[in-house]
């Protein structure tokens, strides 16, 4: 059969609008699809939720990809390998000390983000997320403002569109961006020491690996924060180049979440 190109096209824009269409009020809205945020939507579709993911970039991963100063290995401690073990993600324990184990970064990358396409999340990719739809008296975070990257990069003059959620979770990394939104646009106290993104603290590996699923939580009405966007939001140390906590502070996001659905 000769192929048509404005088929092609046409197939491109009917699926991906229905997709989009179908996630414009979902029950859980992601930014950020790092390993935190995959991880977090996994578990979350698998107990039934409708979930998106919005990511800025072209791929999914974050900052797996790169793993230590771009030597493209990740380690992964002992308390988190029951998530590898459940999403049959590859690991080799490390042979000379007891407790580390190492996953190939495109395994792990790629692995979190079919299991969680699989699992039925809905990722975009090529979104910025802006800024947060509010509603109510109390303002409680109900939404997400997106922009295409292209649009953000070119500094276009171009408005953005909203989407809907129950709860949204920032899982922005480093600059915690989606809490941000609410201590500078919205003026508001975050559930955090100062009431503001603290800022994280310096490297401390054992104590900041710990912490992450510890920050993880509810930091305003609505709104969830996960992976490094927990730890710069309560100030708590960075960890360096191991992952387990990531992978753990997603896992817990999505319990949390799932009994408040339930709710
Ligand atoms: C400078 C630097 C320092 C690091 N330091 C540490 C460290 O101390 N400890 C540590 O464990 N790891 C560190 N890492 C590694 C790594 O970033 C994290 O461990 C891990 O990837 C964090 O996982 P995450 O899921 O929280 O966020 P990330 O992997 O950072 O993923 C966040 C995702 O959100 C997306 N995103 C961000 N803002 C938006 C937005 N507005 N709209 C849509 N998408 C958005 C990003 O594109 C990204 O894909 C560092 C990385 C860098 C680049």
């Amino acid at each position: 059969m000769p192929l048509d190109e404005l088929v092609i096209t046409r197939a491109i824009m009917e699926s991906y609008m229905d997709k989009f269409l179908a996630s414009l009020d979902s029950d859980v809205a992601i930014v950020g699809a790092g390993p935190a945020g995959l991880v977090c939507a996994y578990y979350l579709a698998r107990g039934g939720a409708r979930v998106a993911i919005y990511e800025r970039k072209l791929s999914v991963g974050g900052g797996i990809w790169g793993g230590g100063a771009m030597f493209n290995q990740v380690v992964i401690q002992e308390e988190a390998k029951g998530i590898l073990d459940d999403l049959g993600i590859n690991y080799m324990p490390y042979e000379r000390e007891g407790g580390y184990y190492l996953v190939d970064a495109v395994e792990l990358s790629c692995a979190l983000g079919l299991k969680a396409v699989r699992a039925g999340v809905k990722i975009f990719n090529l979104f910025t997320v802006v800024d947060v739809k509010v509603s109510g008296q109390e303002e409680r975070v109900s939404g997400l403002v997106l922009s295409w990257t292209p649009v953000e990069l070119a500094s276009l003059h171009v408005d953005p569109i909203t989407v809907g959620a129950k709860y949204v979770v920032d899982g922005t990394g480093h600059d915690a961006e989606v809490a941000r939104v609410i201590q500078e646009k919205l003026g508001k106290e975050l559930n955090t020491p100062t009431g503001k993104v603290v800022g994280e603290k310096p490297m401390w590996a054992e104590f900041g690996e710990k912490s992450v699923p510890e920050c993880t939580g509810e930091v305003y009405p609505g709104l969830f924060v996960i992976g490094m966007a927990a730890t710069a939001c309560y100030g708590t140390h960075r960890m360096g180049p191991v992952f387990g906590g990531m992978l753990l502070s997603g896992e817990k996001a999505a319990k949390m979440l799932l009994e408040r659905l339930k709710g």
